[in-house]
């Protein structure tokens, strides 16, 4: 069975690499338009962003490892579309067929629009290397940026700015930042330590349109103030990468539709990653997280080898901002009280009624751990001992 796998990212290198370890013997073809071999994305808006990480720290595998294993990695190339009837995809004139076809296309940054100055010089998103190799000159220590949206990518690229010097502006339209990821306990955390390091939050106040002729010069808000700033970068949440499934006629649900096994609508294509959403306790969801992108694509890997397994997501997250390492496990999707486990490094634990959903650990790795155990083995330990027991591991 030939595999071609559309996406080289981190579930497409996971996938691949996975069909191997479990001695797939077809061939397997990895095509990414992007130039660079697979790398991960979070050092981008972290260590690579600050400039303390080397680009050839963000590769998944060594060089030699693609040829080594027999995976075609074709990159720079475009898949423009799926022949679902011919069992081809489709580079340009070339066709290459496949057996089983894998869509990992992963996700694209929402932009702001042309008409309120999204497309100004100095806009910047982050997405792929690429994207960062463009903004990074704009760090300079003196230089004013303004962060647009108070999700994990804007604040951690704040967080960045402010350790190299700059000012730095960050605005959220919402009530309040991470509104659609945390509750309140954690953003007040994070909102108070960009503050202690001079960031300013505007939170609840929407942006009127950026200002600049050619070049950004700076944003009016929707109360009518003006900030000046020299570069602006967005970060406003995602689409998932369904263009090649919407053209091919696959089911859609917030991303390319695909059963409990990673399969879409057609028995002979899958999905797996950012791009995907699947069947998750009675409704169905889409993760945006290297450890569902690896998890997914393995499971995806293992039913193409004849598992018949279904994926079972064990949700964790991570985000870095100047001292701090946010862990998150689990999906607090559907809580009714939010727990606090106070001291230095604080956690805040989220429940729907007597049950424990998730763990956001400001920085205590134990909390974390425990809380990721826990949720994994389906326990639910009383709120009250989780604020107040003197050792956590207790609980296990
Ligand atoms: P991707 O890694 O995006 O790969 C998809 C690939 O498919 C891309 O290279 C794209 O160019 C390619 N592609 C799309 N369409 C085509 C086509 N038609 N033909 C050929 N190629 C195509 N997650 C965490 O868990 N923790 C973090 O701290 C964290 N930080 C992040 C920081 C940043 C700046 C970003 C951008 C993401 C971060 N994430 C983090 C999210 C995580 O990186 C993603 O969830 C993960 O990369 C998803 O993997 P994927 O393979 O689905 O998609």
């Amino acid at each position: 069975m030939d595999v071609v796998i559309v996406g080289a990212g981190q579930a497409g290198a996971a996938l691949a690499a996975k069909l191997r370890a479990l001695n797939h013997g077809g061939a397997v073809t990895l095509i990414g338009e992007e130039d660079s071999p697979p790398y991960q994305r979070p050092p981008l808006s972290k260590a690579y962003l600050m400039g303390t990480m080397a680009e050839d720290r963000l590769w998944l595998r060594a060089p030699g490892f693609w040829a080594e294993n027999a995976i075609t990695l074709r990159l720079g190339q475009r898949v423009d579309a799926i022949d679902r009837a011919a069992r081809q995809v489709v580079i340009g004139e070339e066709r290459i067929p496949y057996d089983a076809l894998v869509l990992t296309t992963g996700a694209s940054p929402r932009r702001l629009p042309d008409a309120i100055g999204g497309g100004l010089e100095g806009v910047f998103c982050v997405r792929s290397l690429a994207d960062v190799d463009r903004m990074r000159p704009a760090f300079r220590a003196g230089a004013r940026l303004l962060v647009v949206g108070g999700g994990y990518i804007g604040l951690e690229a704040a967080a960045v700015a402010s350790k190299l010097g700059l000012g730095v502006v960050l605005i959220e339209a919402a009530p309040r930042i991470l509104g659609r990821v945390a509750a309140a306990e954690t953003a007040d955390h994070i909102r108070a330590l960009h503050r202690a390091h001079g960031v300013e939050i505007i939170e609840g106040t929407g942006l009127e349109r950026l200002l600049g002729e050619t070049r950004v010069t700076g944003a009016r808000l929707a109360d009518g103030r003006e900030i000046a700033a020299d570069f602006v970068v967005v970060g406003v949440g995602v689409q998932p990468g369904d263009g090649l499934a919407v053209a091919a006629g696959l089911a859609l649900d917030n991303g390319i539709a695909t059963d409990a096994f990673g399969r879409t609508s057609d028995p002979a294509i899958w999905a797996a990653g950012d791009c995907a959403s699947f069947p998750w306790r009675g409704g169905r969801i889409r993760l945006e997280s290297v450890g569902n992108a690896i998890d997914q694509a393995e499971a995806v890997a293992a039913n193409l080898c004849g598992a018949n397994r279904p994926y079972a997501a064990k949700p964790w997250f991570w985000s870095d901002q100047y001292d701090l390492k946010l862990q998150i496990a689990g999906l607090n999707c559907g809580y009714d009280r939010v727990v606090t486990r106070g001291g230095a490094a604080p956690s805040f634990w989220y429940y729907r009624g007597a049950e424990l959903l998730a763990v956001d650990s400001m920085g205590d790795a134990r909390a974390y751990m425990v809380g990721k155990r826990l949720i994994e083995a389906g326990k639910s330990p009383d709120p009250d001992l989780v604020a107040t027991a003197p050792d956590l591991k207790a609980l296990l």
